[in-house]
């Protein structure tokens, strides 16, 4: 079943054809509009309640220099509105979805626009991390990036065997890293196929990078984890501002406000926009009993 909805995920006709009717198909489960505008009422009361967030433009593999080029206006965008309406919100972005697959100097142009606007504003902009066919790609460009603004982080995957390597380089960087167990569907030659092993490589990348003194986001819905975090913090005293617990919009608000009501800071990812497609699949694949709500979605319309 996961490895269906990963295939779906990265199927370029059915990511048009979902763009094109648009937003359908029991997306606002999982997305908070199709305009930084709606998110941003949605986040506006989120920051209310105590949460902070991060705002994700939703795209990926974007093959084509114009599509690119809008993408990243529309990161432009949604600095200036986060900005402008006093929200207390990051930007998270996918390469990809500004021209990765295209050029390097694209990708590399349309970062720096965003990271300007996005240093103006004092917004911080996160790299997400995407598929191991581009892990090392995007590695280079966070170094390159990371030596010219501070407000820049990424993201490292548990799952990958790569990953304890990369945190020990990154550490020169002093990098804001937000740890995941990894979403995309990769060969057992990259990537630990046992959930079990990947949940055992979680839990030592958080460590390894709460102790190297690196800030930590933990993002994640696992309970099991987030108690393991709970007694690392008070075993090695880490000061509740080291660190963060993330989860995606929609997930486990249960738990997202039990953390909050505990002192933690609690960021949730809230993406928007019409190419969420991809992003849906993935979170189907993660739980196949979402089918559920998706199946709702489209009963309602
Ligand atoms: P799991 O072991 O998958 O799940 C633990 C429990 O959480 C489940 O039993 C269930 O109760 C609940 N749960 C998990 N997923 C769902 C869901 N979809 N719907 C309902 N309940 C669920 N991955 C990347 O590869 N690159 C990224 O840049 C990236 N950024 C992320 C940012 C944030 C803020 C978060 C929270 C995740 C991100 N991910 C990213 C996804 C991540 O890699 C995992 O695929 C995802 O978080 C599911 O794993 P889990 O840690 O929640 O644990």
């Amino acid at each position: 079943m996961r490895s269906f909805f990963l295939f779906l995920s990265k199927n370029k006709s059915l990511t048009k054809l979902a763009k094109r009717y648009g937003f359908k198909f029991g997306a606002g489960r999982f997305v908070a509009g199709e305009t930084i505008e709606q998110a941003s009422r949605k986040i506006k009361g989120m920051n209310a309640a105590g949460f902070v967030v991060t705002v994700d433009h939703l795209g990926e593999f974007i093959d084509n220099e114009q599509e690119a080029r809008e993408s990243a206006k529309e990161c432009v965008h949604a600095i200036t509105v986060l900005a402008k309406e006093e929200l207390n919100a990051e930007l998270s972005l996918k390469l990809t979805s500004i021209g990765l697959d295209i050029s390097r100097e694209l990708v590399m142009q349309n970062m720096r626009m965003i990271l300007d606007v996005a240093k103006q504003h004092q917004v911080n902009v996160t790299i997400d991390m995407e598929d191991f066919e581009r892990t090392e790609q995007t590695l280079h460009i966070f170094k390159e990036l990371r030596n010219e603004y501070s407000n820049i982080g990424t993201v490292l995957q548990a799952y990958l065997y790569r990953v304890e390597a990369d945190i020990e380089e990154l550490t020169a960087f002093d990098p804001y890293l937000r740890l995941v167990k990894g979403a995309y569907k990769e060969s057992h030659e990259v990537a630990f196929p046992e959930k079990k092993d990947v949940d055992e490589n979680y839990r030592k990348i958080i460590k390894l990078n709460l102790l190297q003194g690196n800030y930590t986001a933990i993002a994640t819905h696992d309970e099991a984890i987030i108690n393991y975090v709970k007694q690392l913090e008070l075993e090695y005293r880490i000061p509740k501002e080291r660190f963060e617990f993330q989860m995606l919009y929609g997930i486990r608000i249960d738990l997202q406000k039990e953390l909050l009501n505990e002192g933690y800071t609690m960021r949730v990812y809230v993406p928007y926009g019409r190419d969420w497609y991809g992003y849906n699949m993935r979170r189907l694949a993660e739980r196949p009993a979402n089918v559920m709500f998706v199946l709702k979605g489209i009963v309602n319309k």
